[in-house]
């Protein structure tokens, strides 16, 4: 059945088959990331774009997708946001993007930041959420004189030698359960630099109290993200995330949340309004520039304050440049607009709700699990708490199958269990509607 989908999808995206092959030739794997690549799922090659409008994408063969790839994250507000592309063209052509000096609007943008995110009470910016990950641990290491970072398996936080271990390692040499040990992403991460972490199964205060009672002493900060978007969107177990702050700060431990995923999408608070808790430091990118590259760091002003002096050094050439500032003050100006949020959950509810209508009548083992406009279909015969959990039990080959049809019916994601599907402020009902129909005639094929 596999070998018949793909054989369909090829006749339809003859051009991105052609595109493909010439892009090998320059480009190693074809593609600009690792997200983009055959190996992450873009079997036999990933479509082409030709343009994006809203909440579709049309790919070089013309066949037209509604999107909920988002480009993993950042279209918030859908593709071409009018004021957004308003406000970048105008900051191209009448201001400049460049000046090591600094602007007003970087003030403007911050103020908008602390008053959106509670837990914030300073704020610096970046371009990526890599580096907003790499300046908050530097900060926290800065911070408590301590210099270890306790990670989770399963989780992203961006590509730097200092964290890309245990995204989704291989179980064989992953260690025990309860005492992972830490895999490097791959060949090139210099050896040594896992001593700078803790790797620790995720929903499990006990492993966390643990780790933290034996090697408290010398753990600068937890890093998380509030929900775990790298593994297909697992939720917290009720009571994780606050036990998790309750036993960093009784060991002086900076709590830092990476909102890379979830910030300004959830809602302007991000995860942790959500669920109602405070970090000591957060990180954010793609929901604050409308599809700009910007990303942010923030948290305590006590923390936040080894920046001021010149302590700790937070550098870079592009930073706060000027379409990422403007994309990012206009993007924040559309997403406090009253009842925003209410609309985005509303239609993301409906696609929720619908799916999981689905899969429930079809009988198969399938769960829609997320929150609001961030969610992932799980093929498991119940709920996943873990990657371990993830790895042993989720149907990976039907979630393939899933994957395929829907993408040879005109509905775009990502073809990897373990990413999301996103909902956009310009997504309609009617696109959900669409969505849903396909959804049932794929489910129907899958027994
Ligand atoms: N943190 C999380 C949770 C992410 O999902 C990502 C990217 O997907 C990153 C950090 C890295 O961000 P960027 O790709 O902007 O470097």
């Amino acid at each position: 059945l596999a070998v018949n989908i793909a054989l369909k999808l090829d006749r339809r995206t003859l051009a991105s088959a052609q595109l493909f092959a010439d892009a090998q030739r320059v480009i190693p794997g074809g593609v600009n990331s690792t997200a983009r690549a055959t190996w992450s799922g873009w079997e036999p090659y990933p479509i082409f774009v030709a343009s994006g409008h809203g909440a579709h994408v049309v790919d070089v063969d013309g066949n037209d997708y509604v999107d909920y790839l988002l480009g993993l994250g950042p279209m918030i507000l859908g593709h071409r946001p009018a004021k957004v592309t308003r406000a970048v063209v105008r900051q191209i052509e009448e201001v400049g993007t460049v000046f090591a000096l600094p602007a007003a609007a970087e003030a403007e943008l911050a103020r908008k930041i602390v008053a959106a995110v509670p837990s914030v009470e300073m704020v610096r910016l970046s371009n990526t959420g890599t580096e907003a990950v790499l300046y908050a641990t530097r900060l926290a290491r800065a911070f408590t004189g301590r210099r270890r970072i306790v990670r989770f398996e399963g989780m992203y936080h961006g590509f730097s030698d200092a964290v890309y271990w245990s995204k989704h390692p291989d179980l064989a040499s992953a260690g025990p359960d309860e005492q992972p040990v830490p895999v490097a992403q791959g060949p090139g991460l210099p050896k040594g630099v896992e001593d700078n972490l803790l790797i620790l199964p995720w929903n499990d205060v006990e492993a966390l109290r643990e780790a933290i009672r034996v090697h408290g002493h010398e753990i600068a900060a937890v890093l998380t993200e509030p929900m775990m978007c790298n593994t297909g969107c697992i939720l917290p177990r009720p009571g994780y995330l606050e036990a998790m702050r309750e036993l960093t700060a009784a060991a002086g431990i900076l709590l830092i949340f990476d909102e890379v995923i979830t910030g300004f999408r959830l809602g302007l608070a991000g995860a942790q309004g959500v669920f109602g808790i405070t970090p000591d430091l957060s990180v954010f990118a793609k929901g604050l520039g409308g599809g700009f590259p910007v990303a942010a760091v923030g948290g305590r002003r006590d923390v936040m304050a080894l920046v001021s002096d010149g302590t700790v050094s937070l550098a870079g050439t592009y930073t706060a440049n000027g379409i990422a500032v403007a994309a990012a003050n206009a993007t924040l100006d559309e997403l406090a607009v009253p009842g925003a949020y209410d609309r985005l959950y509303e239609t993301s509810d409906r696609l929720r709700h619908g799916l999981a209508e689905i899969f429930a009548r079809s009988g198969l083992p399938a769960h829609v699990v997320g929150l609001g406009p961030v969610f992932q279909v799980w093929f498991a015969d119940g709920p996943i708490h873990s990657y371990r959990d993830a790895e042993r039990r989720a149907d990976q080959a039907m979630f393939r199958r899933w994957w395929l049809g829907m993408i040879e019916r005109g509905v775009l994601f990502h073809p990897g269990a373990y990413e999301n599907l996103f909902v956009s402020f310009a997504h309609t009902k009617a696109d959900i509607d669409v969505t849903l129909a396909i959804a049932a005639e794929v489910v129907a094929r899958l027994r």
